[in-house]
């Protein structure tokens, strides 16, 4: 159960060496290469050092889960829903200490880390009890004597590949369900965030899972993802990140016909026309846009308000803007941590010095808020502008950062327009007292989820992806899921 494999070759100060989990084994990389990952909020404290994987050490993985599948595939449902329900008891009891490492290694505020960690508890709990569910259907016959069913069996190996954002619940809701109806798991995590994926390994290894059956491989998306995605032994590629990184695991599995849940990007509307409840929506959507940093692929990143609310609307969410405490995450008060990472801070900077330089009203921040980011973190101030053009990369472009463009329009009609206007269709919400605009708006939008006068929140049970540029493939969370990873068969028996 021990992740940490020696201090061998880390240099002083770089604290522990945490290895991968290859057949219930912990190893290092097979070169013996290692990468530090840093703290966002004090980018001079190294966390700690993991494996930099080669294409070796992700074929023994592959090996190892081939390896376990039939045994685990033949593990009766109910027992495998048992180790599920452990793991979700293990995530509650644990949840202080591994929300100190997500808000340590990826930045956001600690109530947040450990609302995450409560949340995957929550569906790795959902996903015990599939695991004793019906796993297929009668048919009534065409002919006499002759009896039609249903059984949905496993994939066989599975490949989890995640991203940084939400670093325990994103790997938890595709490793739970693989798990549950019969699969295997390599686990590649983004690297950014890998000492939550070790710390998750461990609370599988103490729920039971037996060795193989789920393994671990830390480092680069080039080497290590690149590797997964190409193993034909992988039949199933369930992937959340951006929209070009997704696009390219897709065209890689399809060459060997392996089958694909894509959770991509997103730039999510939020509508307010003729709502009667403006400080209501203006608090709903703040916290939709600005909860870790703005960099969720369902944060609220663009709101698009009618002409005659667009004032008041502004002012309030100025209020509850400036009522955001920014800091380093693991400070109670804390309510907006610092990016991820100095490449995201760079990014972010480069949208609002384009909405600046075109003209967009910047109402509030519109800077980083360190001289030195380096030293002393990759804070961001939350950032509104308003009178942004639809055709403004601020309106079109995922942002990932704490950045909200308001945008004004004279009727309902064009909002529809400019919420169906980008290449993304993840979630939108509307915020509105008028009974035919939420079904307008419902019937209308393209995106895979729905809110109707609340932000863009997911439950632990309820289907969750997007269409266009935003998902393929079967939606996680909830029953969906088994579409992605089991295989129908039909059977037929004559008597
Ligand atoms: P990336 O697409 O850059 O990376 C996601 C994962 O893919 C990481 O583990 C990464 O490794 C890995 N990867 C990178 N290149 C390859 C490759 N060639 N083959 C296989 N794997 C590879 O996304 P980010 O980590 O930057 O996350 C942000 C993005 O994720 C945003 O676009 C966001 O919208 C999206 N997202 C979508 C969600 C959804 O449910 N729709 C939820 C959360 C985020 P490495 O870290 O080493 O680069």
């Amino acid at each position: 159960m021990e992740p940490v494999v020696a201090d061998r070759g880390a240099a002083r100060g770089a604290g522990p060496r945490h290895g991968n989990l290859i057949g219930g084994a912990w190893r290092p990389s097979s070169g013996d290469a290692a990468y530090a990952i840093r703290n966002p909020a004090r980018p001079g404290e190294i966390l700690g050092q993991f494996a930099d994987s080669t294409a070796a050490d992700v074929a023994a993985a592959v090996d190892a889960a081939s390896a376990a599948t039939s045994e685990w595939a033949d593990t009766p449902g109910p027992q495998r829903g048992a180790v599920l329900w452990r793991l979700a008891d293990l995530l509650e009891t644990s949840r202080d200490e591994l929300a100190r490492i997500i808000t340590l290694e990826q930045g956001k505020a600690l109530g947040e880390a450990a609302g995450e960690v409560g949340r995957a508890a929550a569906e790795a709990r959902f996903m015990a009890g599939e695991a004793s569910r019906p796993t297929g259907s009668t048919y009534p016959s065409e002919r006499p004597g002759l009896s039609c069913h249903t059984v949905a069996e496993p994939l066989g190996v599975v490949a989890t590949i995640s991203p940084w954002n939400f670093p325990v619940v994103t790997p938890v809701r595709k490793i739970a369900p693989a798990l549950a109806w019969g699969n295997t798991v390599v686990f590649k995590p983004a690297s950014l965030t890998p000492w939550s994926a070790v710390y998750l390994m461990t609370l599988l290894e103490r729920a039971g899972v037996p060795p193989g059956v789920v393994n671990l491989v830390t480092g680069s998306g080039s080497v290590a993802g690149e590797a997964l995605i190409q193993d034909r032994r992988v039949k199933g590629i369930s992937f959340t990140g951006s929209t070009g990184v997704g696009t390219h695991v897709y065209e890689e599995a399809a060459r060997r016909l392996a089958r694909v849940q894509l959770e991509l990007g997103g730039k999510n509307p939020a509508v307010v026309i003729e709502s009667e409840d403006l400080d209501g929506a203006a608090r709903e959507i703040v916290a939709a846009a600005f909860l870790c940093s703005g960099q969720r692929c369902t944060a609220l990143s663009r709101v698009i308000v009618s002409e005659a609310q667009a004032d008041a609307l502004a002012a309030r969410i100025l209020d509850h803007v400036h009522r955001i405490k920014v800091g380093d995450g693991i400070d109670p008060g804390t309510t907006m941590g610092p990016l991820v990472s100095h490449a995201q801070l760079r990014s972010v900077e480069g949208y609002v010095r384009g909405g600046v330089e075109s003209g967009c009203d910047l109402l509030a921040g519109g800077r980083a808020l360190t001289k030195d980011p380096e030293h002393d973190g990759y804070y961001y101030a939350p950032t509104v502008f308003d009178r942004v053009p639809a055709a403004s990369p601020l309106a079109l472009e995922e942002i990932f950062g704490p950045v909200l463009p308001i945008l004004r329009v004279r009727s309902f009609d064009e909002a529809m327009e400019i919420v169906n206007g980008t290449r993304y269709g993840l979630a939108a919400s509307l915020f509105t007292a008028r009974a035919s605009y939420v079904h307008e708006f419902t019937r209308r939008a393209e995106a895979g989820m729905i809110h109707v006068n609340h932000g863009t929140a997911s439950q632990a049970h309820v289907p969750f992806g997007g269409v266009k540029d935003s998902g393929q493939g079967a939606y996680s969370i909830g029953q969906t899921a088994r579409d992605f990873h089991t295989n129908v068969k039909a059977v037929y028996v004559k008597w």
